[in-house]
């Protein structure tokens, strides 16, 4: 079937749970061609009334915490309890490197093999802003196929985290067990964004370290002012390698995802979330039509150099660069 070419059918396909018609939904997402744009554009308006219904929760940590082990084991109890669950990335360094690492099939097994379960690897080209913009229509499409726990996976490098945060309901920040030195490695950024920190690999000898960490996690959250009202982050231990804590995991997101409703807090989130993702769109749009209308782009790379010889003041450049844009 041609991708570009029947949004209507494609999303009744999608609604109607076929996983083929919902990865050639997201390829066409995907797409660079402006056909295929304008048609994913359709595809996503037309879906638009089938989504929004899922839990969606962002899942941080560095390379190593165990992202995809813990994501294997809270995803294989969710099914068991009933849910649908899709996971998605986004993967900084696939922008660069053109591949990308979370995502991955290979690194979540036992869910791969679920046809309660579908894994969708980050987009790999554009810039980070547009891979997450991709990254949250894939999420719309999921919801409109039915999946109702979204798991958004991203690593602790640059603007990703902010990302993430912004497309989903409930940020979880992994956590290595430790202390002192390794925590001197704590990113005042990630503290502040957690609706919970969760210290994995709680097991065996690691036990008193990872206790060790939590308690220093718990010392650092004091410290900050709390961002909601009706919600102080905890600071929990588990192990995704025994599976012990991965049930108090999702309780935590589902009394979360309680206490937001019952302050209002949810609604605001998700609106402001909406408004931030238009402006974000928009700022995507015209840095595109900088730079794929050659006319346009000389005059702006004249105006840098204007600007980088000191003939032009950034001001002025900026001005122009606008009136570019009318
Ligand atoms: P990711 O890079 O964050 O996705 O991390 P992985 O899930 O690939 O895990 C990295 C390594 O840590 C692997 O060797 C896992 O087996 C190990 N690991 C993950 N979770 C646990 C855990 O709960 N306990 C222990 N002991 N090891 C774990």
């Amino acid at each position: 079937m041609n991708v570009a070419g029947n949004p209507e059918l494609l999303a009744a396909n999608i609604r109607a749970g076929n996983r083929a018609a919902l990865a050639r939904g997201i390829t066409l997402i995907e797409s660079r061609r402006a056909d295929h744009k304008a048609t994913a554009r359709e595809l996503v308006q037309e879906l638009l009334p089938a989504t929004g219904n899922a839990i969606r929760v962002g899942i941080t940590g560095s390379p190593g915490v165990g992202k995809s082990t813990t994501i294997d084991a809270l995803g294989m109890d969710l099914i068991t309890r009933g849910h649908r669950i899709a996971v998605l990335a986004v993967d900084p360094s696939s922008v660069r490197s053109g591949g990308s690492i979370l995502g991955d099939k290979t690194r979540m097994a036992r869910l791969a093999a679920c046809e309660a379960a579908y894994i969708r690897p980050s987009p790999a080209a554009g810039t980070l802003g547009g891979v997450a913009a991709r990254t949250r229509e894939a999420m719309l499409l999921c919801e409109a196929a039915g999946f109702d726990v979204i798991l958004v996976e991203t690593v602790g490098i640059g603007q990703s985290e902010t990302a993430v945060y912004d497309m989903t309901d409930f940020f979880l920040a992994l956590m290595l067990p430790g202390a002192g030195d390794e925590l001197q490695g704590i990113k005042k950024g990630i503290v502040e964004l957690a609706d919970m920190i969760a210290i994995n690999k709680a097991d065996g000898d690691n036990l008193p370290r990872a206790n060790a960490a939590a308690a220093s996690y718990r010392s650092a959250l004091k410290i900050l002012a709390p961002r909601s009202q009706h919600w102080s982050p905890p600071v929990v231990t588990y192990s995704g390698l025994t599976g012990s804590g991965i049930p108090e995991l999702w309780q935590t997101i589902v009394e979360h995802r309680a206490a937001m409703n019952a302050s209002g807090e949810f609604t605001q989130r998700r609106s402001l979330q909406q408004v931030k993702w238009m402006w974000s769109m928009f700022e995507d749009r015209m840095t595109a039509r900088l730079r794929n209308d050659p006319s346009i782009r000389a005059k702006v790379k004249a105006t840098e150099t204007a600007v980088a010889e000191g003939r032009l003041t950034p001001g002025l450049g900026a001005s122009q660069i606008a009136e570019l844009l009318r």
